[in-house]
């Protein structure tokens, strides 16, 4: 298994599995239980998700052990602040039925954010969390919350695709060593993604998919990835992805591919702060 190095010294698998919009909870235990069996080692959720019991149930079931397989979990907007962060993050730790998480992370940049990060330093402090990091923070919120605190995050975990490259964030993160872990490789399928006419170029020589192109692209740029799906057979083509190598030529062609815009979360938005400040996802 690939793994990537974060800013404390700790190694992740590059490639993990993502379980946003599996809310059925008896789905997304079989979701992760085949994605252990398909080698899958990190496993992304959320509080908001509201499938963190099924995660660690399937994991608890699964026979591979607690420590080999890397867990992230994150805290919502309406939990932000130190004393909610606190209270959330035992929350977390009862549904996945552990005592310590591999990775937390801050998921908007909204709210009260600064005590959330208090409250992620003091976890991490005494062990409970092995790393710390946010989601969805653009440079701007990214420098603010680095010069007003002592840990660096870890991970930024950011909408990144052919389309959503993140070009100049990652010039910043670049700086303070910060991973950078692609959610929505697939941009959800947005812009017929799965039948891009660059990406299957690329990829023909050596029968590999359009997806396949994509996660092998974000490898080679050192990016980590969750992709997402329910069914196994497309887990199973998105993990297959050590065979083959994208030329510079080709990984140039991707580059140019990006947009510079988000397709999914335009997170300075007006409506999006207004839209996600409003939605309390219940577990
Ligand atoms: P995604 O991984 O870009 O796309 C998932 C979509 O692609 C699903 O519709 C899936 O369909 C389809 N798909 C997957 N593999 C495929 C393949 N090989 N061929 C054809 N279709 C394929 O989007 P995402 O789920 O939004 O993002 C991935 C993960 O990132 C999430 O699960 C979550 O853990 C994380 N995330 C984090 C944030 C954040 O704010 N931090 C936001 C969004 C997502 P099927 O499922 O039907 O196969």
């Amino acid at each position: 298994m690939v793994k990537v190095q974060l800013n404390n010294g700790i190694e992740i698998p590059q490639l993990g599995y993502g379980v946003f919009q599996i809310p059925d909870l008896e789905q997304c235990g079989q979701c992760v239980r085949d994605a252990l069996e398909t080698g899958y080692r990190l496993i992304d959720t959320a509080a908001c998700y509201g499938n963190e019991q099924a995660v660690g149930r399937a994991v608890k079931e699964s026979g591979v052990a607690r420590e080999e397989v890397f867990i992230t979990s994150k805290v919502w907007i309406q939990d932000a602040g130190y004393e909610k962060t606190m209270e959330s993050f035992e929350k977390t730790l009862k549904n996945l039925q552990t005592d310590y998480l591999d990775l937390y992370l801050i998921h908007m940049p909204y709210g009260d954010y600064h005590g959330s990060w208090r409250a992620m330093e003091e976890l991490y402090r005494v062990g409970k969390v092995k790393a710390i990091g946010v989601c969805n923070f653009l440079a701007d919120r990214l420098a603010d919350l680095i010069l007003s605190h002592e840990i660096v995050p870890a991970v930024n975990q950011m909408e990144m695709h052919p389309f959503c490259q993140q070009k100049e964030l990652r010039k910043v993160m670049e700086q303070y060593n910060i991973r950078m872990m692609a959610w929505a490789p697939f941009a959800e399928g947005k812009n017929q993604i799965f039948r891009n006419e660059v990406l299957a170029g690329i990829g023909a020589d050596d029968n590999k998919t359009p997806a396949q192109v994509i996660l092998r692209w974000l490898r080679q740029e050192g990016i980590a990835a969750i992709p997402k799906s329910v069914h196994r057979e497309r887990m199973e083509q998105n993990f297959d992805i050590d065979d083959f190598i994208i030329s510079d030529e080709d990984m140039e062609k991707i580059r140019k591919m990006d947009s510079g815009n988000s397709l999914i979360l335009d997170i300075p938005s007006l409506d999006e702060v207004c839209r996600l400040h409003h939605i309390r996802f219940e577990q």
